[in-house]
């Protein structure tokens, strides 16, 4: 049998096909599910893409929907570049094709936040066009196929590994094919501990014949990453928390997050400049939050502030929407950072389960 015959027949007897994004299936929820497989594992996406669904089931919906709301469905998975870049593309499938998602393979790789490889699947999962995929899986699964030397993101490695994905995929059954070339990186040839001795390829696989499944593909050289620090100030009132919409651009872009200083010394500035006062402090654990270009060491200071009147608790104080009083218990619908899930938690064991205790800074 050839390359694509041993995985179609695999995907016939063995492939995922009842998962949620595979009933009905639309250019739209095929998007919105890879665009969520996109280093996150089924089983995680899978309650997300429900919520995201049920919230924004059509594609105008989500065009529409307020950036907040849809950081705030995305809270969990990361990458969160990736879901301002899903709301941007629906407004310009709104504003440019009347809600449609074009059927064009250039049209969507021009769309914010698509590559190729998002482009071919989305048109031929949903649309059974004849398009090539290579995602992180089918890259494991075609580097050790072939033994390619490199690694993914090296452009002679990438290069390689397309034409290999254009000649094997075939002109019937590409949806299928493709489906199930994914399904294989993810349920059989994984990362660490292939299971090739049940592999649909195994027969003529150049990695598994010469036991060297571990070296394909190989790994980027690894650079030292560099170590940032900063404190973040939690300026708390009762049962709320201030906190600030970060710029669009930069690190947790468009996110809910606390403000940050570099040294305790700065404190009396930003109570100032927001106009608090503060009446005690507290100084919490810290943590580190790696980044893919840099560790952030993450001082948490908590302060306690003078009382507000109760209108300002729970809701968006100035004027342009970018403070929030956010309530401990009853949430907001916004995004929050990655950093701010976890101060929140720091908080809300400090604030609602212990006396917070005094501590001279
Ligand atoms: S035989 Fe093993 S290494 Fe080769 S493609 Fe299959 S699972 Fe991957």
């Amino acid at each position: 049998m050839s390359f694509s015959e041993n995985v179609l027949t695999w995907f016939d007897n063995q492939g995922r096909k009842h998962l949620p994004w595979q009933q009905s299936k639309t250019p739209y929820s095929v998007w919105i599910s890879e665009v969520m497989l996109q280093q996150t594992q089924v089983a995680t996406v899978i309650p997300f893409y429900q919520r995201f669904m049920n919230s924004f089931p059509a594609i105008t919906d989500l065009a529409n929907a307020d950036e907040d709301l849809v950081l705030h469905h995305w809270t969990g998975l990361g990458y969160y570049a990736r879901a301002r870049n899903l709301h941007k593309a629906a407004k310009i499938i709104r504003d440019e094709y009347d809600g449609v998602f074009p059927e064009n393979i250039d049209e969507v790789i021009a769309l914010p936040g698509i590559g190729r490889s998002t482009a071919g699947a989305i048109l031929s999962l949903a649309l059974n066009q004849h398009h090539p995929i290579l995602d992180g899986n089918v890259k494991r699964v075609l580097a050790r196929y072939h033994m390619v030397s490199g690694y993914p993101g090296q452009s002679a490695f990438d290069k390689q590994l397309w034409l290999l994905s254009e000649k094997l995929t075939p002109e019937q059954g590409v949806a299928n094919f493709n489906q199930a070339m994914m399904d294989l990186g993810a349920i059989r040839c994984t990362r660490s501990k292939p299971s090739c001795t049940e592999c649909p390829l195994k027969e003529n696989c150049q990695a598994f014949f010469h036991e060297k499944q571990a070296e394909f593909p190989g790994k980027k050289p690894k650079k030292d990453k560099p170590i940032k620090q900063t404190i973040m100030v939690m300026f708390t009132n009762e049962d709320s928390v201030l906190m600030y919409k970060r710029p669009p651009t930069g690190i947790w872009g468009g996110l809910w997050s606390f403000y940050e200083i570099e040294t305790f010394d700065e404190l009396p500035r930003l109570e100032k400049e927001l106009g608090l006062t503060i009446t005690s402090k507290n100084e919490l654990k810290g943590f580190r939050h790696t980044f893919s270009h840099f560790h952030l060491d993450i001082k948490p200071l908590q302060a306690t502030v003078e009382s507000l009147s109760d209108s300002t608790n729970g809701v968006i104080i100035n004027e342009n929407d970018q403070q929030l009083w956010y309530h401990l218990q009853r949430g907001a619908n916004v995004g929050l950072a990655a950093s701010s899930k976890t101060l929140l938690s720091l908080i809300n064991e400090h604030i609602i389960e212990q006396p917070i205790k005094e501590k001279q800074l």
